[in-house]
């Protein structure tokens, strides 16, 4: 791919660097030295509860700023971290780093309730020491569990039904939240996965962005009922729009996540933001 500057000049457009055999061999390597390098950070996406606009929670996603590339998408780089096992260490990074942010941000006033939502891979779940890490974690911190969510996808969990079932079972009693993550994307049936102990579910992006075809609504409808039948609150990833949020307020989908209240923000800015009570900025 190049991109035609006008004339004769021609500058190389680099595309996903997984066209290029050497690049992810490169891109490995440079995520090892990525630590030492403080390039990692995490970005944090308000979850506002829809009954009131507020920020009930955010979640924490990883950023990469590469030294020389620049921002590096998670979609490339999480699937790199997970097959070579790094993304236990930068899970255990973003469990960290989030719970360090959230014991602050809950000091403020009317924040004590507050939440962060951390996402957990395959790899990070079939080790032993989930468990004990996210204990010390709530301990180091002084964390009541209930405001630390961990997010899991479907097909994480069918990868292994039982040994998941398991370490859900203990995370659980350890009373932190677990969020099943992208729902509706899997090949899992609903009632198959309420045999684990999830608290809440997050519709898919997928059910709420883009072209609207008529059986969506019929959709997102089925999945909150069906939720909130089984005791999961909801959070709808991806709203697009006023109307749409307007709807699922009124099916008492609990919680909304997405660029029309606000993308994912530094540190600094979420703080801000709590501090001001407003998820969007009054600019
Ligand atoms: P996810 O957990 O489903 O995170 C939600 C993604 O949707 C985020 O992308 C967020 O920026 C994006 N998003 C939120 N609202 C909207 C919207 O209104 N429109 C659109 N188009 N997108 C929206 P992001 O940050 O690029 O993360 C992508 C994925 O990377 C995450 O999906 C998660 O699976 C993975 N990831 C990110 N951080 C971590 C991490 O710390 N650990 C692990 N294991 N995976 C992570
Ligand atoms: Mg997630
Ligand atoms: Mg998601
Ligand atoms: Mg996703």
């Amino acid at each position: 791919q190049a991109k035609r500057l006008g004339g004769d000049r021609i500058e190389a457009f680099r595309p996903a660097f997984k066209t290029h055999s050497s690049g992810k061999v490169e891109l490995e390597s440079d995520l090892r030295r990525a630590f030492g390098r403080n390039e990692l950070s995490l970005a944090y996406q308000p979850i506002v509860r829809l009954a009131d606009g507020q920020i009930a929670g955010f979640e924490a996603l990883l950023r990469w700023n590469h030294v020389r590339r620049g921002p590096v998408s998670p979609a490339e780089f999480i699937p790199i971290a997970e097959s070579t096992g790094l993304i236990v260490q930068l899970g255990q990074f973003a469990l960290d780093e989030a719970a360090r942010r959230l014991a602050d941000w809950q000091k403020l006033p009317g924040q004590a309730k507050l939440f962060v939502s951390v996402n957990i891979s395959s790899r990070q779940l079939i080790r032993q020491d989930l468990v004990n890490d996210v204990r010390q974690t709530l301990k180091l911190y002084n964390l009541a569990p209930e405001t630390v969510k961990l997010e899991l996808t479907e097909s994480l969990v069918m990868d292994n039904p039982e040994r998941s079932a398991k370490l859900l079972v203990r995370l659980k009693e350890m009373g932190v939240g677990l969020s099943l993550d992208d729902f509706g994307t899997g090949y899992s049936s609903l009632s198959y996965l309420m045999r684990f102990p999830f608290d809440t579910l997050k519709i898919d992006q997928t059910f709420l962005r883009g072209e609207a075809q008529p059986q969506r609504p019929i959709i997102v409808q089925s999945i909150v009922n069906m939720a909130h039948e089984l005791g999961l609150a909801v959070v709808a990833e991806g709203v697009e729009t006023d109307a749409d949020a307007a709807k699922l307020k009124l099916l008492n989908c609990e919680y909304a996540q997405s660029y029309l209240y606000a993308p994912p923000l530094s540190a600094e800015e979420a703080r801000r933001r709590l501090q001001e009570r407003q998820v969007k900025r009054a600019s």
